[in-house]
């Protein structure tokens, strides 16, 4: 039953490779790690994913660490307590400027080193606070090391690996002040075996979570990708189409640039499907595609199938000549393949007929007029003859 799962989700991911989500599913990530590209875009994604949890768990490890030094007054006394409310007011001075840090947002590359310092200094604090408590009593509970060990791989959004360093530095830190403090060997054994275990329950669940967070990386990136995209010729759809052609619109206006859009039909496309079957259809339509994904390799610039055999190109910061140009390019691109098309009345092969139209986007013209000039255009390249540029 599961071997059958696990083939038709591999099945199911064949279908939509190449890609790099799909790549990265079919391949695993057991060692929680991903392919260089991918790991630095997973990494920026848990960063901005956790910050929520951080400022939350930073609120609450503030609070719970001053509950405790209450807790300290009441148990203790002398000497002691004052080294111990010192760490204890020196490692909140710490978590108060790293909070300031955090909060305010812009210093995202600082993001991970100042979650593990909190923990650290929490972790290390709580370690001689306990070094100190136990040079006089020895009962003094020391589980509270058990509660950064917890954030450290629940709360802060580390990575396994970051979490782990935390708490193996903490648990170091801790045997290092238990030797100074004298505690009795057997003691300190048993509250080592207790922590190592928590921390060995800690690791595993930290790992689990890891994995299906990545996991949920690759699976909704990969969801985005397939539905701002279409299946057969893996240009962008109607719908991302919409939302970039929007965006540019926009950027345009701001920057001063015109906008340029061309709108490409294949020829007599109908024909060559009754002549030579819809799967020879589809593969002149696979390369009509790259074709045009030649045409747009500007960042800004975008091809899009917009249904059927109708296709488009987006050209951003481009005038009217340059535009009729690129359009001419395409058309003598695809000519030049030469696919063979028998059933056409226009030429011996596949051709296509391209309008295009330029524009300056402002606040009086609307989106919508480049879209109507370009298909205009292109009707009158139909009615001319096909296998032309019109602008
Ligand atoms: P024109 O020169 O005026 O553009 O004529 P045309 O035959 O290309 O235009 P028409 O709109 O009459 O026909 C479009 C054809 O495109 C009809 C349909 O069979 C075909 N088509 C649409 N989508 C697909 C597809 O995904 N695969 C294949 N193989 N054919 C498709
Ligand atoms: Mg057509
Ligand atoms: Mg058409």
């Amino acid at each position: 039953m599961d071997e059958v799962r696990v083939r038709d989700h591999q099945v199911w991911l064949d279908d939509v490779r190449p890609n790099p989500y799909a790549d990265q599913l079919a391949v695993g990530f057991r060692l929680l790690r991903f392919s260089r590209v991918l790991e630095l875009e997973y990494r920026a994604y848990s960063l901005e994913d956790s910050f929520e949890l951080k400022r939350i768990a930073l609120s609450v490890g503030m609070l719970i660490w001053m509950v405790f030094a209450a807790l300290d007054i009441s148990l203790v006394s002398g000497a002691s307590l004052g080294g111990m409310l010192a760490v204890r007011v020196l490692v909140l001075a710490l978590l108060l400027s790293c909070a300031w840090l955090i909060l305010r947002r812009d210093l995202t590359h600082l993001l991970l080193p100042l979650s593990m310092v909190c923990i650290l200094a929490l972790g290390v604090g709580s370690a001689l606070v306990v070094g100190i408590a136990h040079r006089v009593d020895p009962a003094y509970p020391y589980e509270g090391l058990l509660l950064v060990s917890m954030a450290a791989y629940f709360l802060v959004g580390l990575r396994l690996n970051q979490a782990l360093m935390c708490a193996l530095a903490v648990l170091v830190v801790y045997v290092a002040v238990e030797l100074l403090a004298r505690l009795p060997t057997a003691r300190l054994i048993n509250n080592v075996l207790f922590l190592s275990f928590g921390n060995l329950m800690g690791a595993l669940g930290c790992y689990l979570l890891e994995f299906k967070s990545r996991e949920h990386f690759l699976i909704s990136r990969l969801m985005r990708v397939l539905a701002d995209h279409d299946s057969l010729t893996g240009l962008h759809n109607r719908r991302s189409f919409n939302h970039h052609f929007e965006r540019l619109w926009r950027q345009g206006m701001r920057e001063q640039r015109r906008l340029a859009l061309l709108i490409c039909d294949i020829d007599h496309f109908k024909a060559y499907n009754d002549r030579y079957g819809h799967q020879a259809g589809d593969n002149v339509l696979q390369r009509v595609a790259q074709l045009l994904e030649e045409a747009a390799r500007r960042p800004l610039d975008m091809s899009v199938r917009l249904g059927g055999e109708e296709f488009a190109v987006l050209l951003y910061d481009i005038g009217p000549e340059e535009a009729r140009q690129r359009a001419e390019i395409l058309r003598t691109g695809l000519e030049a393949l030469n696919i063979l098309h028998e059933g056409s009345d226009t030429a011996p092969r596949v051709t296509l007929s391209i309008g295009v139209a330029c524009i300056a986007p402002d606040e009086q013209g609307v989106l919508s007029q480049l879209y109507e000039h370009a298909d205009r255009a292109l009707y009158e390249a139909k009615a001319f003859g096909r296998n032309q540029v019109v602008s």
